[in-house]
């Protein structure tokens, strides 16, 4: 018998105690009411589920939001309980848990400890309090490296950091500062993002505005060489555009997306990837609550998607499977490997994309290629969506 075949789940916790002026993710303040009728409603999806995907392993669980660390612990430890009683679940396994720093302490990361949450996802964004009240952050500066001290002395050995830059009226020294800082700390595992102005947030309505600058694209690329450099120098591993690890500290969860591998998706707005089809359940908490109680009757129907809760489906034919696994692939350090992809795909890379349009790609500096296979240049990090673009079923050579 072979191994079985690996399955990533996660859980979208849509509560924020309020919200922040650059967030357009599905997202709601003033609705943690909703939390114990929330959780019984996943519970319903999980045991839509539960059939269906027992020849699944699981991978890794990650709780993402939202806001996470809003949850009571009984939910978590709950919900934790129920995958263990439907799901195929290996006694070790990542689980991660994104939390805010304003709404962790020590009594309740030691009971995450316990229930077998091993990884937290620090939502920091910036050491510089006037950074964090530009963004409509609920925590300070001292409060984040609070949260993060009271982690480690939990006991946490794995812990992300998310960081903002390109902020407006961000300087390069201010994100020096913000680099410094985080490397005092020394979490196993960093996210830097650019700040995306998006429409209709106050923060894009300020810029539009003119009440402040629009961040500089330059400015941030030059941020983003500095952050190469200097987690470089501090023993990180650039294994992914925006994400830094310590050796073997990878995010084992994200990995199965960049890696195009299949994950369940539970809540309000989660999107699952599974069987040659993408799918996303409905965005509001109410309306996701209100249709889980009609789950029950689709239990024991295939395909996996046929449930209330799903909005939204997509399926995912072979051609652009291949276009995807290629493009997430080059997300990672590693690019895309020509004897995976073979395996994968039953046939070889090159007989998809033709070497001449691998190659003008060569010759603009934006990928290498090897005997092994192809991956991003730094530049080409920098300029990710116009190689990604290339590899679309619709712009094949
Ligand atoms: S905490 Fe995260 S999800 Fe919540 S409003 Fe802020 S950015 Fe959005």
């Amino acid at each position: 018998m072979g191994k079985p075949r690996k399955l990533s789940l996660y859980f979208h916790i849509p509560f924020c105690l309020s919200k922040c002026y650059y967030c357009d993710f599905n997202s709601y303040a003033g609705l943690s009411w909703l939390i114990p009728q929330y959780v019984e409603a996943l519970k319903e999806e999980m045991q839509l589920y539960a059939k269906g995907i027992w020849q699944f392993e699981i991978a890794t669980i990650y709780f993402g939001g939202g806001t996470p660390s809003l949850l009571p612990m009984n939910a978590v430890s709950c919900i934790l309980k129920t995958c263990r009683e439907l799901f195929n679940m290996p006694p070790a396994l990542e689980v991660t848990l994104e939390a805010n720093p304003g709404t962790i302490d020590q009594s309740f990361l030691t009971q995450l400890k316990q229930i077998g949450v091993n990884r937290l996802s620090l939502g920091v964004q910036s050491f510089s309090d006037s950074e964090l009240k530009l963004l409509g952050r609920v925590h300070s500066a001292v409060e984040a490296k609070e949260a993060y001290l009271t982690a480690r002395e939990t006991g946490f050995e794995n812990i992300n950091i998310d960081l903002l830059y390109a902020l407006p009226r961000q300087t390069i020294n201010d994100w020096q500062n913000n680099l410094a800082e985080v490397i005092k700390l020394n979490p196993e595992h960093l996210s830097l993002y650019p700040l995306t102005l998006e429409p209709g947030t106050p923060l894009a309505n300020a810029v539009a505005s003119g009440s402040l600058p629009k961040p500089n694209a330059d400015l941030a690329a030059d941020m983003y060489l500095l952050a190469k450099h200097e987690l470089a120098k501090e023993g990180y591993n650039h294994y992914e555009i925006s994400n830094w690890a310590l050796p073997r500290k990878e995010c084992q969860h994200n990995l199965t997306y960049w890696k195009n591998e299949p994950y369940l998706g539970f809540g309000a707005g989660a999107h699952s990837y599974l069987g040659g089809y993408r799918w996303a359940n409905v965005l509001s908490p109410i309306e996701y609550i209100k249709h889980s109680s009609n789950t029950k009757t689709k239990a024991s129907q295939q395909p996996y998607f046929n449930s209330p809760l799903v909005d939204n489906i997509e399926h995912i034919d072979r051609d652009l499977e291949i276009a995807e696994s290629v493009i997430l692939g080059l997300r990672l350090e590693e690019g895309v490997n020509l004897a995976n992809f073979t395996r994968r795909f039953g046939v070889e890379l090159y007989s998809i994309y033709h070497q001449q349009q691998i190659n003008e790609l060569v010759e603009l500096g934006l990928i290498v290629k090897n005997e092994h296979g192809i991956r991003l240049t730094t530049k080409g990090k920098l300029l990710g969506n116009e190689v990604f673009s290339r590899f679309l079923p619709k712009n094949r050579g």
